[in-house]
C-alpha cells in the first residue's frame, strides 16, 4: 500500500523502456541496483539534479521505508528526479534498453560468499552483459564493498570479460576517489567499524 500510494515508485517499469530520461525529463539516467533505504539516490539525485535517479530494489519492505524517508525528508521530499522500481537485477533487460543507462552503481552488494552462489553474486557472468547492453557506450559501472572477497572476484570476473578497471583502491575512504563520495547505509556502518571500504569504476568491453 505504501508502495502503491508513494509517487516515488514505478510500479510498472517496462512501459518506460527505452523512455526513462525523457519520462523524467532528464538527460542522463543513473541506476542503483540494490538500493536499500535509498539514502545514496535520494542524495545523488539531490546534488545532480539534471540527472535521473532509479533506485532498483527486490525486497518491498525495505523500499517502502526508503519511500517514506524520501517523502519525510525535506531535503529529499519533492526531489522530482529520484524514482525505485521494486524489481530484481535479472529482470533489468525488461526495464532498460539497450545503452539506455549512463551509470550503474553496485553498493554493498550481497556477497555471496559460497562457491555454489557465486553466479548470484551482482558481478558475475551471469549479471555482466546485461549491464554491458543496458549501459551506453563509455557509461560506468561503479562498485563499493566492504566485503575484499567479493571485491576480489568483483574485479577478477570484470577482467575476464573484457571491461576496463578506470579507478580502482581497497581503502576509499583513504584514497583521492574519496572526494565527493556520498555515503550509503551499509557504508556508513562499516566506516564506523574502521573496515576499509573497497571501489572500483570500470567501462564495459567496447561492442
Ligand atoms: N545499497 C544499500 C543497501 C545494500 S544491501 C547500501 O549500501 O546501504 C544490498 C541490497 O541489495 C539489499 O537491500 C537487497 O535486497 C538488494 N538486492 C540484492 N540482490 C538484488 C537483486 N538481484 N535485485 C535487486 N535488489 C537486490
Amino acid at each position: 500500500e505504501i508502495l502503491a500510494a508513494s509517487r516515488f515508485v514505478e510500479e510498472e517499469p517496462a512501459k518506460y523502456q527505452g523512455q526513462w530520461k525523457e519520462h523524467m525529463g532528464k538527460e542522463e539516467l543513473c541506476l542503483e541496483i540494490g538500493c536499500g533505504l535509498g539514502r545514496f539516490i535520494g542524495e545523488m539525485g539531490r546534488l545532480n539534479p539534471h540527472q535521473a535517479w532509479i533506485g532498483l530494489e527486490r525486497i518491498g519492505t525495505v523500499l517502502a521505508k526508503a519511500v517514506q524517508r524520501f517523502a519525510r525528508n525535506e531535503e529529499t521530499k519533492d526531489l522530482a528526479n529520484v524514482q525505485v522500481v521494486r524489481g530484481d537485477a535479472h529482470d533489468l533487460l525488461e526495464y532498460f534498453a539497450p545503452g539506455e543507462v549512463d551509470r550503474i552503481y553496485l553498493n554493498f552488494s550481497d556477497p555471496w560468499p559460497k562457491e555454489r552462489h557465486a553466479k548470484r553474486r551482482l558481478t558475475s557472468t551471469k549479471f555482466l552483459p546485461i549491464y554491458k547492453t543496458i549501459l551506453k557506450q563509455g557509461g560506468i559501472l561503479q562498485m563499493k564493498t566492504d566485503n575484499d572477497n567479493l571485491y576480489a572476484f568483483s574485479l577478477e570476473t570484470l577482467k575476464n570479460e573484457g571491461w576496463t578497471i578506470i579507478r580502482q583502491s581497497a581503502d576509499l575512504h583513504n584514497s583521492p576517489y574519496v572526494e565527493g563520495n556520498v555515503m550509503t547505509e551499509y557504508e556508513t556502518h562499516f566506516h564506523e567499524l574502521g573496515k576499509n571500504i573497497n571501489y572500483f569504476q570500470a567501462l564495459p568491453p567496447e561492442i
